[in-house]
């Protein structure tokens, strides 16, 4: 065993070489101001009113928030308000996923199969964040999610529902009555990427409904008009414009169909200023992985597809088996992003930092679907692990993301300020649109399936895109399963194209509360020890909430 991590708990980090100049802060040591500070700002002093600010300090500083070696959780304290001086629009959210990401805003999906797919992660990167694509599917299935995110062109459908000229107009009819409408791309093969031969429209339907037998090849239109692959949106639009047509099939040289445009979607298409992209103008997308011998075939795959960051995905990080895989990652792909995790103490991250990682994922036991700290006795109060685990990394300009027990925005900054450099969100964007599952109602009520990774149901999955019998049987040991979490259900959230930015605003908006003008200004500030935290009591905690009334409606955005 390369670390002998157990041993960690005394002499942590004395192997490691703290960076001078660390990506999140001076990081000359892990220590902080804790009971005034030296360094006085403009904003502070006005704020004081004298500039005598260690009089009129009040609460406590980050460190002396955790000193008492309790366990706390985000709402166990709140953070007291600072000097407002800016406008909240002006509140610059960029902060670090990973040594080599910046994201413009610190969001990310979690990678559940209730989560995270293409869908959730072209949204999720669109508005300035990043998803992490699932693995509980085969290694193909995974992949071709990754190439969707990277080949995804904004206001092109690069998954149309396409037609062969052998289906008939009731196969139309059936595709209407399950997708809502009519017109359908009609290849040699019934598939996106086949010979675009013909469209089907409701035109060419109507009147039909009582011949269902009807090939399409006897009804479809022939004369298209089409536009080459690689056209801009804006001219694309234009076609759309001057044909009067509903859609507009995309083709390369072949005639081939690569994709299509909706005019439904065109107007519904809106520019994202702060997507997030590599070099290439494509948009980030991250995977996880676990680390079995068969997971590298899988990262291979993933790599091949253009994958920008890997997620070792375990409840427990600080094993042999993710500190051999991280050292072979990045032996063989050493500028490919490596995220290891889930870690909650210093001990553990010290053993990932060693083995070379960009990004550490925090959290055990924290996740609303998560059963454990009841079965396994083993996590830590997510609060605490963040601000252990972020003091420790950020001495080595490693970042860190919060993962599970996100309910809130104010559980979002409350992570920040802590010291994570994003959050992982997962029960949070659950029940939008963009997360894999259908709808169902339940009493009267839209929701969507949730669940966890380590639930029974998620160990179980048989489904067309499943692996699960390989991903978590190994052995005849594995035969027995022991859950680590619930399956359950969400309520509808809408889009998460209209979700993003109302977390994003009221991030600016308490940032400008706490009167930090960005992220990294509310890092520094926590540990210069500007930033001041109180513990909540039980009563405080209820006071904090709508308290008194006899009904009242929630409604946030
Ligand atoms: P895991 O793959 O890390 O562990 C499963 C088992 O496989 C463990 O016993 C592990 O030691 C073993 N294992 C892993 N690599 C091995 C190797 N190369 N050789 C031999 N044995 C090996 O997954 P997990 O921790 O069971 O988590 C399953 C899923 O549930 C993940 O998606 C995880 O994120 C999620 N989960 C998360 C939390 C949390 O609190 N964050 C808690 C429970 C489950
Ligand atoms: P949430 O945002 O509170 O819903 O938590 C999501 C996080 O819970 C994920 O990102 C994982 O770290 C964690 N998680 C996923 N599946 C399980 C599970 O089955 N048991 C425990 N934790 C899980």
């Amino acid at each position: 065993m390369a670390n002998s991590s157990a041993a960690a708990d005394v002499d942590v980090g004395a192997n490691l070489k703290p960076k001078v100049n660390g990506l999140m802060g001076s990081g000359d040591s892990a220590s902080y101001p804790t009971t005034t500070t030296t360094k006085t700002t403009t904003a502070a002093a006005a704020a004081a009113g004298a500039g005598k600010l260690e009089l009129l300090q009040d609460g406590l500083s980050c460190s002396e928030l955790f000193k008492n070696g309790e366990g706390l959780t985000y709402n166990d304290f709140l953070i007291l308000p600072g000097y407002i001086d800016f406008a909240a629009e002006e509140v610059d959210l960029s902060s670090p996923l990973t040594k080599g990401i910046t994201l413009r805003a610190p969001l990310v999906s979690s990678p559940m199969d209730t989560v995270t797919e293409s869908e959730m992660a072209i949204a999720m990167a669109l508005c300035g964040g990043i998803g992490i694509i699932h693995h509980n599917c085969t290694p193909e299935y995974q992949a071709l999610e990754v190439h969707k995110v990277k080949k995804y062109k904004h206001g092109f459908m690069r998954d149309p529902s396409v037609m062969s000229p052998t289906n008939t107009v009731g196969d139309v009819l059936e595709a209407r009555r399950k997708n809502g409408f009519t017109g359908y791309p009609v290849t040699e093969n019934g598939k996106l990427g086949g010979k675009l031969l013909g469209m089907v429209t409701s035109r060419d339907i109507d009147f039909r409904e009582n011949q269902p037998e009807i090939l399409l090849a006897d009804i479809m239109t022939t004369e298209l008009i089409t536009a080459p692959n690689g056209i801009t949106l804006p001219t694309a639009n234009a076609i759309l414009e001057k044909s009067k047509k509903g859609k507009l099939p995309i083709v390369n040289q072949d005639g081939e169909l690569v994709a299509m445009i909706a005019r439904t979607d065109l107007k519904k298409a809106r520019s994202y200023p702060n997507a997030s992209k590599d070099s290439n103008k494509q948009l980030l997308v991250g995977a996880a992985i676990g680390t079995r011998h068969e997971d590298k075939a899988r990262l291979h795959l993933l790599v091949a597809n253009g994958v920008d960051v890997i997620i070792l995905d375990s409840s427990q990080g600080n094993s042999i088996y993710q500190v051999e895989m991280i050292k072979f990652i990045k032996d063989t792909y050493p500028d490919l992003q490596v995220i290891g995790g889930n870690v909650v103490t210093r001990a553990q991250a010290k053993n990932l930092i060693e083995a070379g990682v960009d990004g550490l994922r925090v959290g055990m036991g924290s996740g609303s679907i998560c059963i454990t700290q009841e079965v396994m006795a083993c996590g830590c109060p997510q609060a605490t692990a963040v601000h252990q685990v972020s003091t420790f990394a950020k001495q080595f300009g490693v970042p860190v993301i919060a993962d599970g027990g996100i309910q809130s925005i104010g559980h979002i900054v409350k992570a920040m300020a802590l010291g994570a450099s994003a959050v992982m969100m997962g029960s949070l964007l659950a029940g939008t649109s963009e997360a894999p599952g259908e709808y169902f109602f339940s009493d009267g009520v839209r929701l969507k399936k949730y669940r966890g990774m380590g639930s029974l149901e998620a160990m179980e999955r048989g489904d067309a895109k499943g692996a699960a019998m390989s991903r978590y049987y190994h052995n005849e040991m594995d035969k027995m399963k022991v859950a680590q979490g619930v399956s359950g259900s969400i309520v509808d959230k809408g889009s998460v194209l209209r979700y993003l930015p109302y977390l994003e605003c009221g991030l600016q908006h308490s940032c400008q509360d706490i009167g930090a003008n960005s992220v990294s200004k509310l890092r520094e500030m926590i540990y210069n020890g500007q930033l001041r935290f109180m513990k909540r009591t039980h009563s405080a905690q209820l006071e904090g909430n709508v308290h008194g009334l006899f009904s009242y409606e929630k409604r946030l955005f």
